[in-house]
């Protein structure tokens, strides 16, 4: 049998990525709605048919996808019902499995933030709504990932913490022990949950330099890493290290003093995408990767919404330079609006080449994964 990958692998993309979604009452849902405006029904993610949906009561805890073409039997995700943090579902057969209370995206959770203190749940909620979105936009790029619960082989999971010390001022001057560091080591991902406030987050954004601060930016920032463990381990391919550089010359601690002693080189923008990039190997493997997350996520959104009236293409250099065109339209709306750029980057030409790196590492890695459910 012989078929087109490219565009069955478009229109599955374009089924999976964030959209618009209908209530059964016709209203309008979005992707982190938990009840419908229109009908007041409840509304939830389902698993199945992979639609926000209306939730029908059917009897105890159980409730019926409301899409008519589905009508799966669901519970609700044990942080949905409990904490009002997720609005994702789990089959009620899955949940009969007391690993699987939780969505998929739940269940790659270790440590949650201390409810006790007040405006954590709500930080929390926010956290989790920047990682449901990673992971519809993973699923859609057909990437393995997943929990230990998951059986996946190099298990995904995440603390979300808190500086010990409350109030402290700055982010990097803070002594040892007293702060929680953003980011990936074997598997885990820690995220400050300082990040989740909007004022604390747009602090450090003006210290540190950054066109964006942002948690779904953290989450894929922090993901890039995880895959080149999970992809490359110790051993990074020869065009890899051509591209980034090698990891081990100099050591990343070496690089990271340098860097907030010394800042990017002056020429930076000629061939990074960030000034972190600049950093070491590892980070600028993270900033392109987080760049080309942005960027496949932005166009299905766009195309979904009808921003974009053609099919998107399947070339790399040609999806880039129409993120590019849309970049410059959509900046020049939020300047209208007195917000930032959306799409700040300029991608010299050594960027696109890494782009086109991680671009071919995606497809290749998506081809031969199993989707997991979340
Ligand atoms: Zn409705
Ligand atoms: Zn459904
Ligand atoms: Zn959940
Ligand atoms: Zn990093």
């Amino acid at each position: 049998m012989t078929h087109c990958p490219g565009l069955i692998d478009e229109r599955r993309k374009e089924r999976i990525s964030v959209r618009f979604f209908s209530c059964v009452c016709g209203n309008r849902l979005f992707f982190e709605n938990v009840q419908c405006v229109g009908c007041g029904a409840r509304a939830g993610f389902c698993p199945v048919c992979r639609e926000v949906t209306a939730l029908h009561p059917d009897g105890g805890d159980i409730w019926r996808c409301g899409n008519r073409a589905c009508g799966a039997r669901l519970k609700l995700c044990r942080n949905y019902s409990e904490h009002d943090v997720c609005n994702a579902c789990v089959t009620e057969v899955e949940a009969a499995d007391p690993a699987k209370i939780f969505c998929a995206a739940c269940r790659c959770n270790e440590t949650i933030p201390d409810l006790s203190v007040e405006g954590n749940r709500a930080k929390w909620a926010r956290l989790e709504a920047a990682k449901r979105r990673l992971f519809c936009e993973l699923n859609m790029l057909n990437l393995d990932f997943g929990s230990a619960a998951d059986g996946c082989a190099f298990p995904l999971s995440f603390d979300f913490k808190a500086d010990r010390s409350s109030g402290s001022g700055g982010f990097r001057e803070m002594d040892e022990g007293e702060v929680v560091y953003t980011g990936h080591d074997s598997g885990k991902i820690t995220i400050n949950i300082r990040e989740a406030d909007d004022a604390e987050r747009e602090k450090l954004r003006v210290i540190l330099g950054e066109k964006h601060r942002t948690l779904i930016g953290h989450f894929r920032h922090e993901i890039a890493h995880y895959f080149w463990e999970k992809w490359f381990g110790g051993s990074p391919p020869p065009d890899c290290i051509r591209l980034f550089g090698d990891p081990g010359n100099p050591p990343y601690q070496e690089a990271l003093e340098r860097y907030y002693n010394s800042g990017p080189p002056p020429d930076w923008n000629r061939r990074f995408i960030s000034t972190y990039a600049t950093m070491h190997p590892f980070e600028d493997w993270a900033e392109t990767f987080a760049f080309y997350l942005d960027m496949e996520a932005s166009l299905f959104t766009a195309r979904n919404l009808h921003l974009l009236e053609a099919a998107l293409p399947a070339d790399f250099d040609t999806r880039l330079d129409t993120m590019q065109e849309m970049g410059i339209r959509l900046n020049e709306m939020n300047r209208t609006m007195g917000l930032p750029d959306l799409v700040p980057e300029i991608v010299p030409a050594p960027a696109r080449e890494k782009l086109r790196f991680v671009d071919r590492c995606v497809r290749a890695n998506g081809a031969i994964a199993n989707v997991p459910v979340a």
